[in-house]
Order: C-alpha cells, then structure tokens, then sequence
C-alpha cells in the first residue's frame, strides 16, 4: 500500500510499504476514506521533537471503512464506516470509565493514519460506526470527530465553558477556530478569537466569534477587557503550545478563571506565583476523544454541528508533501487528504 513516510524534517514522502496485518485478535484494519494533516504533525516535520533515528510512518487522524477485523472483535463489522481516535482504548477499564480513554491501561497510540490502510488495536473499545450510509459530504464533518473538533471541545469543557460564559480563545489554527465552534456550542455568551489572519477570522466568525482581536501580548488582553466590561475572560482557551500562547491565555483571563490547553506544550514555563495570587485554575491536556464521540456524533449525523469547514484544502494522498509544506507555511489551516 501507499503511506506517508517522514524520512527526516521536512523529508515527507508517499512511500510504497507492506500491507499492515492483524497482529492481535482485537486489531481491525481499515480502509481510510479521509485522513488529514494535524498541527502536531508540524512539530516532527519541522524536527523540534529531538532527534529523529530513522524513517517514520506519521498520521493520527482518520476516517474509513473496517476491511478486516480479529477474532475477538465483536462489535465493529467489516464494511462499517467508523471514526477512529487518535489513540486506541478498550473502553472498559477504570480510566475508561471514568472518560479519560487517552490514559487507558490497555491503550496508546498508533500511527499511520495517511495512508490507504491502517491497523487499529482495540478495535472495539476504539472504532466508533457511523450507522446507515454515509453521504459523501458527511465526510469532512466526521474526520474532524477523530481529533480537531473533540480537541477544542475538550479545551472549552476543561476551562468550564458554560451557558454564559466569557470566553476568548487563543491560537486560530484548527483546534483554536474548533474550540470557537466548541465554546458557542456549550453556551457561551461572548468569544472572542485572536487572530491576525483574514481567512481564519472569517471561519471564526462563521463557527460564532462575537469579536476578533488581532494585537498580542498586553495590548492583546487590553483589548478582550475592553470588551469584556473591564476585566478578562472567564475561560481562556489555548490551543497552540508555546510559552508565548500560555502567557497570552493567563494575560486574557479574570480572577478566578480558568485557562483550558490542549496544545502539545513545547518550552511552556507555568507563571505559578501569578496563578496563585490570581486564583487562576489551569486544566486540559491530551483529548479524550472516544469519550465525546457518541455526544458529538449524534450532532453531527443530524446537521446541528458542521466542524468541517476547517479543512480549506483537499488534496490527493499523492500531494502528502504540499499538504504538509502548506500548513507549514500556514497557506492552508487544515489539508484532507484522499487516498
Ligand atoms: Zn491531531
Ligand atoms: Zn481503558
């Protein structure tokens, strides 16, 4: 089959490589119908995720039909159209349980996802089908449920978004314009989107930005009090990973307030002293995906919730290379890919 291959920063490539096989009775393999390039991806593609050894299969991010499943896999069927999270989970255990899947004691990661088949482990607890037939234009919405949109979702839930709240959100890649989308979803009263770039102000306002601010630093959170009456947000979500993004969210947020994160954090440095005399609450992390899938799946398969228009590029899996050097470059916010 066809994968994409990071041979080394900035080395990405369509690699022809063998067919994954089931390796455990609980494994399914699938074809992707859709898969997509996460801003994750970036950090490893532009090589600040330390030395890399040897070549590497990337992608976490897809969507497809199950094609083959282990002996123990009961409830996913070949031919169904699932959403598959971006780690495996069995669904069943304590963590499981209790909605944190991305800690399962029987789960991880797997890698892969942009290519034209993929093992999933824990098929089961993992996989989620998307009943009936799936129109064509469904498409982009469902790939968004296997990371983006359940990533800002879980920044606006982590921060405590609720009916009312104040929110500012910074970082207007994907997972910040999704967290938009998120925030307005829960209930919130006023969201305001820091961005300085046209398209994405447009996609923010669509998803229900009230406000754009474009300054940074000081002046940045000047202005979201300004707006909000004088004092910062109730929930800031930060939704990139760098020191920088971190100090705009607690510069953005009230007394009390709680800064959600979801951004991989590269080289972030906690304000603890400020936090504490602030009584500033920080919460997030990885997503657990799996755990909002049925919530946010049944809202998208009945037209109430459309994430998709983050993706403002499609390419064929062939182009893999342009993708990654587009959103790179920040052409493009978000590229699908079709094999
Ligand atoms: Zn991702
Ligand atoms: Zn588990």
């Amino acid at each position: 089959m066809r994968a994409t291959v990071l041979h080394s920063p900035g080395d990405i490539r369509l690699d022809t490589v063998p067919d994954p096989q089931l390796r455990h009775d609980t494994d399914a393999i699938v074809r992707v119908v859709a898969a997509c390039v996460c801003g994750s991806d970036l950090w490893p593609y532009r090589g600040l995720n330390g030395e890399q050894t040897e070549p590497q299969q990337i992608g976490h991010e897809h969507v497809g039909i199950v094609e083959q499943v282990g002996a123990e896999v009961a409830d996913v069927k070949v031919g169904d159209f699932v959403i598959a999270p971006f780690k495996h989970s069995d669904n069943t255990c304590v963590h499981c349980r209790n909605g944190v899947h991305t800690s399962c004691v029987n789960g991880g990661f797997y890698t892969g996802c942009q290519a034209e088949l993929v093992r999933v482990p824990n098929a089961d607890g993992t996989l989620v089908t998307v009943p009936g037939e799936v129109d064509d234009a469904l498409v982009p919405h469902l790939l968004t449920l296997s990371d983006v949109f359940p990533t800002g979702h879980h920044c606006a839930v982590s921060a405590g978004v609720t009916a009312g709240s104040t929110v500012a959100v910074v970082g207007d890649g994907a997972v910040g314009l999704s967290a938009v989308l998120a925030a307005k979803r829960l209930g919130a009263s006023t969201v305001i989107a820091m961005s300085r770039h046209e398209a994405r102000q447009q996609i923010a306002r669509e998803f229900g930005a009230d406000h754009i601010v474009e300054s940074r630093g000081k002046e940045g959170a000047a202005e979201v009090r300004e707006i909000l009456g004088g004092i910062g947000a109730d929930a800031v979500l930060e939704c990139v990973g760098t020191h920088e993004s971190m100090k705009q969210a607690f510069l953005s947020l009230r007394p009390g307030g709680t800064v959600g994160y979801v951004g991989v954090p590269h080289g972030v440095e906690l304000p603890i002293n400020v936090m504490f005399g602030n009584n500033f609450g920080l919460a997030g992390g990885v997503a657990p995906v799996r755990a909002y899938l049925p919530e946010l799946l049944a809202e998208v398969l009945d037209g109430s919730l459309r994430p998709g228009a983050v993706f403002d590029l499609t390419l064929p899996l062939e182009r893999v290379a342009d993708a990654y050097r587009s959103m790179d470059e920040r052409a493009a916010i978000k590229v699908l890919l079709r094999p």
